[in-house]
């Protein structure tokens, strides 16, 4: 097993509907420390919607959602805010600011966070991320001229500015081009290497969870129906929904 025994994410029997939608229905998933987890599921299945609960951007109906040894749902604003500090979100779109260069889009939180740093010490860090994505040439940029690759490297160079314990990737290659996806994959297994995070990666990209993922959980109807390495899920799957997943993509 990659990773170690211990949970940095611990959700147990979690639920959570809006009005009549019933989304997640008894939702098991531990994250151990240093692992890469890959969360498959079709769209609408309530994949995002979990790891809103994680960072305390939604509340659970019941059930407990515990990061880093805090119950989310039982924290006030402060203590929510200093927990997020330690959660790297990975955003579905990059979510950069489009008025601002790249230098200024990833001091944006350090500034906001991290009130001791000289103005040198900011720009070590900027560039020592920028290098690791792999764009060092890009930080006095805009983003509008980026590509879409380009702007998923700084999002993700811009969310390891706080040197977060836990990332979370949001369908890290939506709307890319294969070559791009496999950059990006390659990047995700490369920070968790760097950086020592541990990180849940959401995809309906089974090319994306099979490079990243030590283990794979597969959401159907609410719930991880399925979970172990990638051979486990899905040479062996029962299900006809996790089969006609695989064969989709493959
Ligand atoms: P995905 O697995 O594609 O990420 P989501 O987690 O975003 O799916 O959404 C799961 C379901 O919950 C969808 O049907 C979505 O429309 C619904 N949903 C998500 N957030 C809200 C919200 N804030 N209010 C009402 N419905 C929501
Ligand atoms: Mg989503």
């Amino acid at each position: 097993m990659v990773g170690t025994e211990e949970k940095v994410v611990e959700v147990r029997n979690l639920f959570k509907s809006f009005g009549d939608l019933k989304v997640l229905q008894g939702v098991d998933l531990d994250l151990h420390k240093g692992e890469n987890l890959v969360v498959l599921g079709k769209s609408g299945s309530g994949k995002s919607v979990l790891i809103k609960i994680m960072v305390g951007l939604l509340k659970q109906d019941s059930g407990s959602m515990i990061v880093l040894g805090e119950d989310v749902a039982s924290l006030g604003v402060k203590a929510l805010n200093k927990l997020r500090l330690n959660i790297g979100f990975s955003f579905q779109n990059s979510a950069l600011y489009d008025s601002m260069t790249v230098r200024e889009n990833m001091e944006f939180p350090l500034v906001r966070n991290v009130k001791n740093l000289t103005r040198k010490e900011i720009t070590m860090k900027i560039e020592e991320l920028l290098d690791s994505v792999g764009l060092p040439q890009s930080i006095d940029q805009m983003p509008s001229e980026l590509s879409g690759g380009q702007k998923k490297r700084i999002g993700v160079a811009r969310t390891l500015i706080l040197e977060p314990e836990i990332m979370l990737y949001d369908e890290p290659t939506a709307g890319l081009d294969p070559i791009t996806c496999i950059d990006i994959n390659n990047l995700i297994i490369q920070i968790r290497e760097q950086y020592n995070t541990s990180s849940i990666v959401i995809t309906h990209d089974l090319t994306c969870a099979k490079m990243t993922g030590d283990r794979q959980a597969v959401l159907l109807d609410g719930q991880f129906k399925a979970q172990g390495s990638f051979e486990e899920v899905f040479a062996g799957a029962e299900d006809q929904r996790v089969k006609s997943f695989y064969d989709y993509n493959f």
